[in-house]
């Protein structure tokens, strides 16, 4: 007797609906790309509770003819592609036929729809995938599908529904992808009849992005456009150095339009923010690749949720790139404004014991015209050198001269609180320097540039250690040898499993030396930045610069501090340490005046 059994079309359906509709945000989704790609300049969701009672998408694109409207449910039918040629390049959101006849089995389902020069349009019932009515009706131009109690007919998919908040917050989450990937469409969202949101098209990404997050966020990104070949063109937005979320919320990509996941994209975020984002942190991301439709498969999973890159390699480099660039662009503009004149008027006095007592301070009063640091005169050194003399050695690597700009006066110095964070005034305001974090930067930029450059100058060891390591360890020794060298470790191998290290950076205050080669293996062979040497030397500068720089409450002197300053404006990436904290916080008058009630 024969077992095998064709299923029939609704069962069929029902199974591919398994994983094209896992929940209330997969409806929105594959309805809101239907849309999208039905050129709608319009889009309105409307769901209850969750999604699972209603979810309702009403657009004005191009709608259907009756005949189309009836075949759009069955199963692979599309208006998308006509080959498997054309599966090569895909323009379009859709192109699977299996959104609308999965969802109908799974819901009871209705589907209106009119074309723009048609009298009449068409009306559907489907329930739990058997069509149920056919008939004329009056809706206007476009389409408009509901689906009502999902999963009703599957009880085992709707117990691994989550809370209705849950699924409310997915759909919501799905529909900002839809809208930031789409600026130019209109966007409302109602969930329980209640207005979520209200996005009127737009040409520009910014203004999407205001309207959905605010001024705050928008101001605290900046601009990426990148050509970075004629087969991949990049833009978009990304978080400043240093901005960045506990969560993935934001950190999205698109790639010809549609929202995706990839681990390729979001390695090279990381990779381009490098020194600029915090352990454990996301960057802000709304980035978009344009692609040769080609070189990227989107045919890989039924969601649609992510795609194969042909040349995954030169996608990477290219994103990595644009992030730099932009990190970088931003530099001089944030030099500028931070060093900007202080305010002719308001500008700070400093403090002298005289003032503080007598305990009144006219904001007219005239600056001094020579500041008085208070802090005690540096008592060993030449003051006039410019370089003080300290033991806990913020001069332990003389800056190279281009460093030092000589913009002193611009921003002044007026003290340090709790022995770490440098209070400074400048144009825009009240400015903290931590100066740990500070000087972690400078020196980590210092020993960055002398690497590149003619290696990082050495200390040989009164005796030479010699040390045994397992095979892996030793392995990836020799793969990093040179870099190692570079960094100023002086190693080299002494026998199978045995090395022998004579001299370590000068920088670097250890007295066990084994010990802390064991350490820079341990951190750097876990650490996902192993692609080129360089990285690989970048990274252990920046674990191993932390325990060298500053200890937070060191006391500095006066000069001293206006060198950390000077050398960190000099940086490179200024705004955050190696680890992606901030080096500085600057609090604008503004805020002051809204925090003393001087204005709301
Ligand atoms: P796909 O989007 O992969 O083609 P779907 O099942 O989502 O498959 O839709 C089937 C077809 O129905 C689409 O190819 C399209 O022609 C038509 N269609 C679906 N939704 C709409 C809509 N909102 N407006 C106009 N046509 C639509
Ligand atoms: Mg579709």
């Amino acid at each position: 007797m024969s077992r095998i059994r064709l299923l029939s079309e609704t069962v069929a359906s029902q199974v591919a609906a398994g994983e094209v509709v896992e929940r209330p945000a997969s409806v929105v989704k594959e309805l809101v790309e239907n849309s999208i790609d039905a050129g709608a300049r319009k889009i309105d969701i409307l769901i209850r509770r969750g999604g699972i009672s209603l979810v309702r998408v009403i657009d004005d694109g191009s709608g259907m003819d009756r005949d189309d409207a009836l075949l759009s449910l069955e199963r692979h039918a599309t208006s998308k592609i006509r080959s498997a040629s054309d599966l090569e390049a895909i323009g379009t959101l859709g192109f699977r036929g299996e959104a609308l006849p999965s969802i109908a089995s799974v819901s009871r389902f209705r589907l209106t729809t009119r074309e723009a020069e048609a009298v009449a349009g068409t009306e559907i019932l489907v329930n739990g995938g058997k069509i149920e009515t056919v008939r004329e009706g009056g809706e206007a131009p476009g389409t408009q599908v509901e689906a009502r109690s999902l999963f009703y007919n599957l009880p085992a998919r709707r117990k691994f529904l989550r809370s209705e908040n849950t699924e409310s917050r997915n759909i919501e989450h799905q529909i900002h992808l839809q809208a930031i990937g789409h600026p130019q469409i209109a966007f409302t969202f109602v969930r329980d009849e209640r207005t979520v949101l209200q996005l009127p098209a737009t040409a520009s990404l910014g203004h999407r992005i205001r309207d959905l997050f605010g001024n705050e966020l928008l101001e605290r990104l900046l601009e990426v456009n990148e050509e970075a070949s004629s087969a991949i063109a990049i833009r978009g937005l990304i978080g400043r150095a240093g901005v960045s979320r506990q969560t993935r919320d934001q950190q999205l990509f698109f790639v010809n339009g549609r929202a995706i996941e990839s681990p390729v994209l979001s390695a090279a975020l990381r990779e381009g923010y490098h020194t600029a984002l915090m352990k454990g942190q996301y960057p802000i991301t709304f980035l978009f690749l344009e692609i040769d439709p080609a070189a990227v498969d989107v045919n890989v999973h039924p969601a649609k949720r992510e795609v194969r890159f042909r040349d995954p390699n030169s996608v990477r480099e290219a994103v990595v790139r644009s992030i730099q660039r932009a990190l970088d662009s931003n530099r001089e503009t944030w030099q500028e404004q931070f060093r900007g004149p202080a305010p002719a008027a308001g500008g700070t006095t400093s403090v002298s014991s005289e003032l503080v007592s007598s305990g009144i301070e006219g904001r007219d009063r005239a600056r001094p015209s020579t500041f008085a640091p208070p802090f005690p005169a540096p008592v060993t050194g030449d003051p006039t050198l410019g370089t003080a003399v300290s033991d806990h050695g913020y001069s332990a690597l003389p800056a190279d001269a281009s460093t030092r700009t000589g913009n002193a006066q611009q921003f002044q110095i007026i003290g340090v609180l709790n022995k770490l964070y440098i209070l400074m005034e400048n144009a825009g305001g009240l400015v903290l320097v931590d100066q740990h974090a500070a000087h972690e930067r400078i020196l980590f930029e210092e020993l960055r540039r002398r690497m590149e450059e003619q290696g990082v100058p050495t200390q040989r060891l009164l005796i030479p250690q010699t040390f045994d390591l397992p095979p892996r360890d030793t392995d990836w020794i020799e793969r990093n040898m040179s870099i190692l060298q570079k960094m100023g470790i002086g190693i080299e191998a002494f026998g199978p499993n045995t090395f022998k290290i004579d001299s370590l950076p000068a920088f670097l205050n250890t007295s066990d030396p084994v010990r802390f080669m064991q350490r820079v293996i341990d951190d750097l062979k876990s650490s996902s930045a192993s692609s080129s040497p360089m990285r690989l030397g970048e990274e252990m500068i920046a674990k191993t610069v932390c325990r060298h720089a500053v200890k937070a409450n060191d006391p500095l002197r006066f000069l001293e501090i206006e060198k950390l300053i000077q050398d960190l404006l000099a940086c490179d990436l200024p705004y955050c340490c190696p680890h992606g904290r901030p080096t500085m916080i600057q609090i604008s008058l503004t805020e002051l005046e809204k925090k003393f009630g001087r204005k709301v």
